[in-house]
């Protein structure tokens, strides 16, 4: 594996053999060959808009796709692999989508190849395959240190978006022109060779995307004041049990003001509370906390401050001997 997206990775260089958050190599594989998918499906969605054709579950998979791979979020290799065949399906969709479009515009459609060709395997170990044929390593070879680590950075910075505009929707918040610069960005990484100054530009329009996701998630009114809805969000939460200990919980401040009496209750060492992501339960949810494990308690000390005087030793050497 290989994934230098966060900051935690390991040497601050990348993390190889397993991620510092816990991402093995499955997860991790499965993750980039999630994304290779969406971007396949934005190459055809990206087309269609240009020609009057959108379609909304396209879009929202696009952002769960993008979302699904933000650190700490989804490390379930079978849930990601579901992901992978739903996205197959959802590509065809957009690329009859797509082809609708052209065949009403009268225009002839492209033959579109990378991801929007890939025939996606559907065995772990197929997909293992062509994750790792489409991972960074093997484009940082043919692209270069500078042009695969911008194309990354691109990548995260879509993906961090996603997470907000995907709240913005469940809000009941969309916009077309964020989802349509969604699905450019994703078709623009699927170009052959992409320079520098080109890639420079899109990481910047990337930050500008997300300033507009954010006015978007304002306009939510996510404070309560009129449509927001704290019980009926918390029913949409999934409750998902695993191994382990923890409660991964958290949210932007819009979330996290809903979720952080329940991190509070619940967190335990090992779980974590980050600042980007909802990432679910892995405890069970309860109305009260289980009890932080036991420490062993310190032994009472048998003197406090000074200590009196010594009882005198009755050990023979000890003994003052008789007459002195
Ligand atoms: S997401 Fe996990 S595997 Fe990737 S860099 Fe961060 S800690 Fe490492």
């Amino acid at each position: 594996m290989f994934c230098y997206q966060c900051e935690q990775t390991a040497r601050g260089t990348g993390c190889t053999k397993v991620g510092v958050c816990g991402k093995d190599h499955t997860t991790a594989v499965l993750q980039d060959l999630l994304l290779y998918a969406a971007q396949g499906i934005s190459m055809y969605a990206h087309r269609a808009r240009a020609l009057g054709a959108s379609d909304r579950a396209i879009d929202i998979f696009v952002l769960e796709a993008l979302f699904t791979t933000v650190t700490n979020v989804n490390f379930d290799p079978a849930r990601l692999q579901g992901l992978i065949a739903k996205a197959a399906a959802i590509r065809d969709k957009a690329k009859d989508l797509y082809e609708k479009a052209c065949k009403k515009a009268g225009a002839v459609p492209e033959k579109l190849g990378g991801p929007a060709a890939l025939v996606f395997e559907t065995t772990l170990e197929g997909m293992l395959k062509q994750g790792e044929a489409i991972s960074i390593p093997s484009r940082r070879e043919k692209l270069g240190d500078d042009a695969a680590g911008l194309q990354e950075l691109l990548m995260y910075g879509l993906k961090g978006a996603a997470a907000y505009a995907d709240h913005a929707q469940i809000l009941g918040k969309e916009s077309a022109e964020i989802m349509a610069a969604f699905e450019d960005h994703l078709d623009f990484l699927t170009k052959e060779n992409p320079t520098v100054d080109e890639l420079v530009g899109r990481c910047l329009a990337a930050g500008e995307l997300n300033l507009k996701v954010m006015e978007l998630l304002d306009a939510a009114d996510i404070w309560g004041k009129s449509t927001w809805d704290t019980e009926a969000y918390l029913l949409q939460c999934r409750e998902v049990r695993g191994p382990g200990r923890g409660f991964p919980c958290a949210g932007h401040q819009a979330i996290e003001s809903v979720h952080t009496p329940l991190c509070r209750k619940r967190s335990r060492p090992g779980g974590r509370d980050r600042g980007d992501v909802v990432a679910g339960s892995r405890g069970p949810l309860r109305p009260r906390a289980a009890p932080w494990p036991a420490r062993p308690r310190r032994r009472k000390r048998l003197h406090r401050g000074r200590p009196g005087p010594r009882a005198p030793c009755d050990r023979p050497r000890c003994r003052p001997a008789s007459g002195r």
